[in-house]
């Protein structure tokens, strides 16, 4: 019988709490002080009852969140900005190359082919044509053209009878394709896919039979002379040069491109 007036003390004024009635912290209105006085304080909250669970934001696309939004295609990355293309057409210009501003490539197969802004070269410098036509990056149009002029026309000027250059043929220019054997399983695109690459099959001049890149390794004839060093000086333009030798698939074609690796590193075979 001891408790019985503790707890029901405690039962009153958890009602008053409850019905809002309990008063204010400081207020002592008159006649209440001697009831106040003995009003244990109000009972502790349960720590162990469980507290309320802040729900995670909802995540739309798991994948998404994971790993971000998908890269941009290898054709945009690449491309030149308004500085360096407005830069390249002079040089192009300058260079007397002709040539035509086709709009953006893409293909609508794979994301990263295409070129940004291409152009459409139809004559390397003067007096020496691109049959055909090819469309490429402007720096790659410019590397031809740098080559040609420096290196190609003085060396065709050594041939018997000192034949001019005329033209050149092209093998494969844009082309969305993986790069030649490097498997199904995992594909590097070619440079081709990207404008950054142009083949050339064969040199025409006036007055000389044409030039077909070919193996003539061991011919000891001014016409290997010829290709050796065009080819060798293509290197100092472009930072890839393939050709015969190089593995069957470029035994009839000087590849060039101006794919770009760490430190300027280039491949010249
Ligand atoms: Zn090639």
């Amino acid at each position: 019988m001891r408790v019985a007036l503790p707890i029901a003390l405690l039962a009153l004024a958890l009602g008053q709490i409850r019905d809002g009635t309990a008063l204010a912290q400081g207020a002592t209105p008159a006649g209440e002080a001697a009831n106040i006085s003995t009003t244990p304080p109000p009972v502790r909250p349960d720590r162990s009852s469980p507290r309320k669970q802040i729900e995670p934001a909802p995540q739309s696309d798991p994948d998404s969140m994971a790993f971000g939004p998908p890269a941009p295609p290898d054709w945009w990355l690449e491309r030149p900005s308004e500085q360096e293309f407005a830069a390249c057409m002079l040089a192009l210009n300058m260079l007397g190359t002709q040539y035509t501003l086709p709009p953006t490539v893409s293909d609508p197969d794979n994301g990263d082919c295409g070129i940004a802004r291409p152009v459409l070269v139809d004559q390397i410098i003067p007096g020496v044509t691109l049959q055909g036509k090819a469309m490429m990056q402007c720096a790659t149009a410019r590397a031809l053209a740098l080559w040609t002029r420096e290196f190609v026309v003085p060396a065709a000027a050594t041939l018997q009878g000192a034949p001019r250059i005329t033209g050149m043929t092209p093998g494969s220019t844009y082309h969305c394709r993986a790069r030649i054997g490097t498997g199904n399983s995992r594909p590097k695109l070619s440079e081709h896919a990207k404008g950054n690459a142009i083949d050339i099959a064969s040199f025409q001049f006036d007055g000389h039979d044409p030039v077909p890149i070919a193996p003539r390794k061991g011919k000891g004839d001014r016409i290997e002379a010829f290709q050796r060093a065009v080819r060798a000086s293509g290197c100092l333009y472009f930072t890839t040069v393939l050709g015969p030798g190089s593995n069957t698939a470029h035994a009839d074609h000087l590849h060039l491109d101006i794919a770009q690796r760490r430190g300027d590193w280039r491949i010249c075979q």
